[in-house]
């Protein structure tokens, strides 16, 4: 029982360190070459704000789906600020994901998220 509870803690510590991962990627959609964010893990292109399905939960990579998700509509959420709704072209399902307009290195593409505010009602 012990070594379970202790194999579960261990888990949850991997999983935390996998959550933290930042790393840099291209576009699958355009090709560009997204560097990290630096304070949290960056899913999507600040170009064209397309994303990949490869989080269940928001930067666990654990999710084995892996299509190109593309940015279907942009909402603005007082707390959170602009929050972009990502579409799975292979699966269907629909992401929420905080915009990084505020990024110092590659922000979103403010033309497009408000673009896509303006899309929504
Ligand atoms: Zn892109
Ligand atoms: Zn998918």
């Amino acid at each position: 029982m012990l070594s379970f509870l202790a194999s579960v803690l261990e888990n949850k510590m991997e999983n935390k360190r996998f959550t933290k991962n930042d790393n840099g990627f291209i576009c699958e959609n355009c090709g560009f070459i997204v560097e990290p964010l630096g304070y949290s893990s960056r899913n999507h292109c600040p170009k064209c704000l397309c994303s990949k399905h490869v989080d269940i939960m928001p930067g666990d990579r654990q999710n084995s789906c892996g299509g190109v998700m593309d940015a279907i509509k942009v909402e603005l959420d007082s707390k959170k600020g602009y929050v972009i709704l990502h579409k799975c072209r292979k699966c269907g399902e629909i992401k929420r994901n905080k915009a990084s307009t505020e990024a110092k290195n590659q922000p979103d593409d403010i033309k497009k998220i408000i673009k896509l505010t303006a899309g929504s009602l």
